[in-house]
């Protein structure tokens, strides 16, 4: 289900969860494997309340490539959350309630990424919209794979800037 680029730039469990979650589509191509997902997960029927959650997912991922950020992600990600539970484990640390729903637990990955700052490396690519984890040191992966989509838009504003001249 993980088509190019996608292994060298694969998140760290349990943030891959999240990853490959939200490349449930490829949408350069127009591949849907949402179904899927919520099929190996016991979660049919949950396909629009899923899809929400994933392009809510996506947005912050493209935030986190310096895009704008949506007001409506930001809401549906905050319904989303709205379902989980804050809680005291025995010692009396703080923790998100055990949940059993797969969706639910993507949320709760995805704020646990927040809360360690592990969250602002998982981006989207500017052009392909495809999740990638940003391994380097200074956080400035912009493209899911610089051979696919990095190289395609620097043609493309060479192209542009050509027909300008
Ligand atoms: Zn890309």
């Amino acid at each position: 289900m993980s088509p190019r680029y996608d292994v060298p730039n694969a998140a760290p469990e349990p943030l891959r969860q999240v990853q490959l979650f939200v490349n449930s589509a490829d949408r350069e191509n127009g591949v849907e494997w949402l179904p899927d997902w919520l099929a190996e997960h016991g979660m049919q029927g949950e396909l629009e309340r899923a899809r929400g959650l994933r392009e809510s997912l996506r947005a912050l991922a493209l935030a986190n490539n310096a895009l704008p950020l949506a007001g409506s992600a930001v809401e549906v990600f905050n319904d989303a959350a709205a379902r989980l539970r804050v809680e005291l484990d025995e010692s009396g640390r703080v923790r998100l309630a055990p949940i059993a729903d797969p969706l639910d637990r993507i949320v709760e990955i995805t704020l646990g990424a927040m809360l360690d700052g592990t969250w602002s490396r998982l981006k989207a690519c500017r052009h392909c919209s495809w999740s990638f984890y940003d391994k380097s040191p200074n956080r400035s992966g912009t493209w899911c794979s610089m051979q696919l989509c990095g190289n395609r838009s620097k043609t493309r504003s060479y192209r542009r800037r050509r027909k300008v001249d």
